[in-house]
């Protein structure tokens, strides 16, 4: 099997993964890829939960669409990534209810989203800096994106959702996992009185994942 191939059958195996376990509801959420001649991208309008391998987005590095259906609109954020983080192999973007309801909390520092609740949130994902809303379809949202990708593998979008790309699928997969994981304990524990991680023991996890 090609490696083409064997990541179309992946991202639709991922795909239903993610759709099954309810991390993005309906049509939403988008996953792609890349080939070596462009990336792989899942087509607009297309539940994650129902993909055919021969029906994704094929797209050059310009974003244009060479075969299969037309790409989702978010595309651009996918191409953004991958203009500014030349290791990336792959973004996946979900609806995912937390990490979006976290999006949404209007005392939420925009520079890190999150605290260092958990050691794996800080290797996978580390800083989450929030992108300021735009309507969906603006295309000032993706140069707002690209202000941060040079600097960040995940973003969080201002009431809309998480952007997190992954030098594979399986990176990036358990990347926007442990964002929406980490999403959901910061909810369950807002009003506790919580002991995060010391700034030593960051920096610490820091030091040794680089
Ligand atoms: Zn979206």
């Amino acid at each position: 099997m090609s490696e083409e191939a064997r990541l179309r059958e992946e991202i639709c195996r991922l795909g239903v993964s993610i759709f099954a376990r309810g991390l993005t509801a309906g049509s939403s959420g988008n996953i792609s890829a890349r080939i070596a001649d462009g990336w792989l991208m899942t087509p607009t309008n297309a539940s994650l939960g129902r993909l055919d391998p021969a029906r994704l987005s094929k797209l050059d590095d310009s974003g244009k669409l060479l075969s299969g259906d037309a790409p989702t609109k978010e595309s651009f954020l996918h191409r953004v990534m991958y203009e500014e983080r030349a290791k990336t192999g792959a973004v996946i973007h979900l609806h995912s209810t937390h990490s979006v309801a976290i999006s949404c909390l209007a005392d939420i520092d925009p520079a890190d989203v999150l605290p260092p609740i958990t050691a794996y949130y800080v290797m996978r994902v580390g800083r989450l800096p929030l992108v300021p809303y735009y309507r969906p379809g603006d295309m000032a949202l993706a140069e707002a994106v690209r202000g941060f990708a040079g600097k960040h593998h995940a973003v969080l979008l201002a009431n809309h959702g998480p952007v997190v790309a992954g030098t594979s699928l399986d990176a990036a997969a358990n990347a926007i996992e442990e964002l929406e994981e980490t999403a959901k304990l910061f909810l369950l524990l807002r009003g506790c009185k919580t002991r995060f991680l010391t700034k030593e023991q960051v920096a610490e996890l820091r030091a040794a994942s680089t």
